[in-house]
């Protein structure tokens, strides 16, 4: 049909493609046509027959998604894993409390968990009816009380290591007690990332992550995922992260994808970049402690053996001096950007006192071990020379 020039202008080109392109495409489109009333028919009764409206579904955001689910369950005897990317971490943790929890219903979790969950957990969930129940993870008999006394817990929430105090809670013990009491448990992977934790190897029943963070690696999108098992819980999921619209847009699920390429080989480095920082920060004239996992003197050091294939990226020490000496370093230091966020190839330095934590009482905060002269670091893959030099500077 011959159409004028408006009707001419509105249309789509048709799609040239002859071979299949080598990278994953960003299909940046909000719905999806159909070739007859017949087909449309048939993926709204059926979604999962075809992609209908990017709310629900996109292509590049699936394929990655199903890579993350994929790391996930790398190498374990598990085939029913799924992925579902979602807007941010934030969304990813809200989307999956949401799945799981109704009105009346807790949510077991402990104190020291980011602080963005903590909020949302405290502030948030209980305008809907569902309230938390603080208790510590690393006291297995603690948990068991809770569990036996309170009974309307509908999930066990956790976060390990911790962040940013980097504590560890022991997964098998966990996911035995909420397989035991049938509640599930959700543990957010985002320190560790898939290469060095797999919480699927302990029999958990999600796993979340900030995939803004190590996954992305470059510090240049905002995005989570909810990693699960069987078909039954993907759809529960699915259909609260449609509905309430938290789905993760296709550029930034890319970019996560172009970042996951370089993942394990990124994950290598921090490990070893943050030993060696970590051993010359204990060693340091000018550093009053050091929380490394992978050093011996971390009263989680065994743990993470167990449960971790290396120690991490993240470490925190304390400079000696007070609120001051904190701000100090953080003016000093060269190398470090000074940026709230972490799991970027570059090094990150964040001083909670005056920045993440600026708004939570002192007492709180001190509880938690997040005294005024702490200073955390996300160790990045520059060259280690580098590091210590300019750490040395700005502590001297
Ligand atoms: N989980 C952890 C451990 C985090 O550190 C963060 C953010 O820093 C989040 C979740 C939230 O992620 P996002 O900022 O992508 O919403």
């Amino acid at each position: 049909m011959a159409l004028r020039i408006n009707s001419f202008c509105v249309k789509d080109p048709k799609d040239p493609r002859t071979t299949r392109p080598h990278q994953l495409p960003i299909y940046a489109t909000s719905s999806f046509e159909f070739e007859s009333i017949e087909e449309g028919m048939e993926i709204f009764r059926h979604p999962e027959k075809g992609h209908l409206y990017a709310r629900f579904a996109n292509p590049t955001v699936d394929a990655v998604a199903k890579k993350i689910a994929d790391l996930e369950c790398h190498g374990l005897a598990i085939d029913d894993g799924f992925g579902i990317m979602t807007s941010s971490g934030m969304s990813a943790i809200s989307t999956m409390l949401m799945s799981l929890c109704k009105k009346g219903d807790k949510i077991l979790t402990q104190g020291n968990l980011y602080g963005g969950t903590t909020e949302l957990i405290k502030k948030v969930f209980p305008n809907l009816g569902i309230e938390p129940v603080w208790v510590d993870l690393r006291n297995a008999g603690a948990v068991e009380e809770k569990l036996e006394k309170e009974k309307s817990i509908s999930a066990i929430y956790f976060e390990t290591p911790s962040n940013p105090a980097l504590d560890c809670i022991d997964i098998e013990t966990i996911a035995k007690l909420g397989r035991r009491k049938n509640i599930p448990t959700i543990v957010d992977n985002t320190f560790c990332t898939p290469v060095i934790q797999q919480p699927f190897k302990y029999d958990v029943d999600y796993v979340i992550h900030s995939t803004t963070k190590y996954l992305n690696g470059h510090g240049n999108g905002i995005s989570g995922v909810i990693v699960g098992r069987g078909e039954e819980a993907r759809r529960m999921v699915w259909s609260v992260m449609k509905l309430i619209g938290t789905n993760c847009n296709p550029f930034d699920a890319w970019l996560t994808n172009t970042g996951m390429k370089t993942l394990a080989i990124r994950m290598e480095r921090h490990c070893t970049n943050a030993l060696a920082l970590a051993q010359f920060l204990e060693d340091h004239p000018m550093v009053a402690s050091v929380r490394y996992l992978g050093l011996p003197s971390h009263e989680n050091h065994t743990l993470a053996k167990k449960q971790m294939e290396g120690f991490g990226g993240m470490i925190c020490f304390e400079v000696k001096g007070g609120y001051d000496a904190g701000l100090r370093f953080m003016n000093r230091n060269r190398i470090g950007s000074l940026a709230p966020t972490m799991g970027d190839v570059d090094t990150l330095i964040l001083h909670p006192a005056s920045m993440s934590h600026l708004n939570v009482d002192r007492e709180v905060r001190l509880a938690n071990g997040i005294t005024d002269n702490l200073i955390r670091v996300s160790v990045g893959i520059e060259d280690i020379e580098d590091l210590k030099e300019d750490f040395d500077r700005a502590l001297s």
